[in-house]
């Protein structure tokens, strides 16, 4: 009796673990037509049909006829997919001056979408308090259950120590250094929150749904008032060991140079971050307020304006070069608020980051402006949610 429960226990586990597997294979690759969902996952047809019966069953996926594979005369095959109504995500990204947020469902369709002003960095508890009601809006808005929501993902310009969910000093949020964003957010919106920096939330929206599309090693850099990378490898965020990989504005360009926030000298943010742009304008006599004046003196034809912009993709270019060059990636797509100067400054960082990586990796990397401008980061977040948790099939059996 005892053998036999036991046995009908490690039986049902299996099962759970095979479903969770088919729901992931889907996640990261779907839609699949059943042949590639028994070759992804590695079980026996029969037993994949029996699977994908109870997903259908329980709403979790759904089968349909994609015209857009069609062969030359054959009929398309069905494909499986997630059902997008069977769970919904929140993203939040915090800028410095803004906080934005949306509500997507499974499929990745945005149901609801705000951004509102407010001054984040000397106001962390404000800006929290507005990321809750914001996020209680949007949901009742889009008319979501509560009981659908799968968690919120939170976009914070700096690096975020994965196990505390802390803000590291690199930030630029002096202010927000030491706060635990994740817990004070977890009790305001009773969900599961997963922070993380903003440029990692770029590089995995960029890579899923925008310019990075097919890559297979990723690099976005945010060119804002920080710069930062973030790194998709085969679709994956790669975080490194303690979440930090990528911050390429505290590089150094030269070791003569005077002294950053971050401690060192000469970092790339000090001669290419959007602050510092800023500066180098208002040594010239032009007084600005944000980056958006800079890009608008430069697209009327500032001759100033412009080489300052030109000079700062040249300055990142280098960075970039170096970090291609160690990393072999095969895409770089230019995100963040300076990124929105298009080619003035993609133009000089293309050519710099060519000249300086090593000719193999140099010569075939494609370097390109980023497709979802400022919604980058947001939908990121909520990418993060829906897609990227390795327990996501787990998750979702859980619920239904
Ligand atoms: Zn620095």
């Amino acid at each position: 009796m005892a053998l036999d429960s036991r046995s009908e226990r490690r039986a049902n586990d299996l099962r759970a673990g095979n479903l969770a597997r088919v729901l992931d294979v889907l996640r990261l690759q779907g839609p699949l037509a059943r042949t590639e969902i028994v070759r992804a996952v590695g079980l026996s047809r029969a037993t994949v049909s029996t699977l994908l019966s109870e997903l259908l069953d329980r709403g979790l996926v759904r089968e349909g006829v994609d015209n857009r594979r069609a062969g030359s005369g054959g009929r398309p095959p069905a494909l499986v997919d997630l059902e997008p109504t069977a769970a919904v995500g929140v993203g939040v990204d915090i800028g410095r001056t803004h906080v934005r947020v949306v509500v997507a469902d499974l499929g990745l369709n945005v149901l609801a979408e705000d951004v509102q002003r407010v001054d984040v960095p000397d106001h962390p508890q404000e800006a929290l308090k507005l990321v809750g009601q914001m996020t209680d809006a949007l949901v009742k808005e889009s008319g979501v259950d509560c009981g659908e929501l799968l968690g919120v993902g939170v976009g914070l310009p700096g690096p975020v120590d994965r196990m505390s969910g802390r803000l590291g000093s690199a930030t630029i949020l002096p202010g927000w250094v030491g706060l635990a964003p994740r817990a004070e957010l977890e009790r305001r919106l009773r969900s599961p929150v997963l922070v993380e920096n903003d440029a990692n939330l770029g590089a995995l929206a960029e890579g899923l749904l925008g310019a990075g599309r097919g890559s297979k090693v990723l690099v976005y850099v945010k060119a804002a008032a920080g710069v930062g990378a973030g790194l998709v490898v085969d679709g994956r965020l790669f975080r490194g060991a303690s979440g930090t990989a990528g911050e390429i504005g505290h590089t150094t360009l030269a070791n003569s140079g005077p002294v950053c926030r971050c401690g060192n000298r000469g970092c790339l943010e000090q001669v290419a971050g959007a602050t510092a742009l800023l500066g180098q304008m208002a040594a010239a006599g032009v007084q600005l307020d944000s980056v958006e004046d800079l890009l608008r003196l430069a697209h009327d034809g500032h001759a100033g304006a412009r080489r300052v912009i030109a000079d700062a993709g040249e300055h990142i270019g280098l960075a970039v070069a170096n970090f291609v060059t160690l990393i072999d990636a095969d895409r770089v797509v230019v995100g963040g608020e300076l990124g929105a100067a298009g080619e003035l400054l993609v133009g000089p960082l293309r050519y710099a980051a060519r000249s300086a990586a090593v000719t193999t990796a140099g010569s075939s990397i494609e370097i390109v402006g980023g497709e979802l401008g400022e919604r980058a980061e947001v939908l990121g977040a909520v990418v993060l949610v829906l897609r990227e948790p390795v327990s996501l099939g787990a998750e979702l059996l859980a619920r239904r």
